[in-house]
């Protein structure tokens, strides 16, 4: 069977029991296609810093939420924390047990920008609480919960970009909820570990647009605002 690109018109030679079995053949770590599976370059480093990743349920199954790879890269100090599950409302308190002074990574009005005036200030441990999912969502969670909304929020340095863009966002400068957190740890940890994840995070978004350049019939867009 014959494909066509619905971009360029080209002809794509794809035979038909490939693509039908496409999903089975994702690699399971890194849910990508297994030919561009990039689970090598999962290097694990060591922080300080706890993160709560504050993830929302529909937000597991996209290739595209970043938010995975900081569990794979940090594994030891890294949490997920899933809201939205039915009947199972998201505990907060066992959430601000865990060690370090916390911080919720989200850039709203009233956000204090990490820098070395900053540390100065609130010396670590940190607890980095970052919520995941579309932006409204993101807001929703530090505004709706009395808990969180008390802790206060922090922002990563102004002028930094995106360096690439998986789904899209409002604001050219809004960043990825993982270069965030990337952005964030090299302030609060050092450079080496910014470093360390931005070069896997290169390697991932590479990898996923291979991916979908060949199989775009598996885009996975849905969940996006
Ligand atoms: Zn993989």
């Amino acid at each position: 069977m014959m494909l066509l690109d619905a971009k360029n018109g080209n002809v794509i030679d794809w035979p038909m029991s490939t693509r039908r079995n496409s999903r089975p053949r994702r690699c399971p770590r890194c849910r990508i296609h297994q030919m561009y599976c990039f689970c090598a370059h999962i290097k694990p480093t060591t922080v300080q810093s706890t993160l709560s990743l504050i993830v929302h349920v529909r937000e597991l199954k996209l290739t595209s939420n970043t938010a995975t790879f900081l569990k794979e890269m940090m594994p030891a100090t890294t949490h997920f924390d899933v809201r939205g599950r039915m009947n199972e409302p998201l505990q907060i308190e066992p959430i601000l047990e865990r060690p370090g002074t916390p911080f919720f990574l989200y850039p709203d009005e009233n956000a204090i920008e990490l820098n070395e005036e900053f540390k100065r200030k609130h010396p670590g441990p940190y607890h980095l609480l970052v919520p995941d999912g579309n932006w409204h969502q993101a807001r929703k969670v530090h505004q709706r919960e009395p808990l969180l909304s008390s802790i206060p929020t922090v922002k990563i340095p102004a002028g930094i970009t995106a360096e690439y863009q998986l789904r899209r966002a409002p604001q050219p400068h809004y960043v990825s909820t993982y270069e965030a957190v990337a952005h964030a740890l090299g302030v609060l940890e050092g450079e080496h570990v910014r470093d360390e994840l931005m070069a896997f995070f290169r390697i991932f978004v590479k990898s996923v647009m291979h991916s979908r350049n060949k199989f775009h019939d598996e885009l996975d867009l849905e969940g996006e605002e």
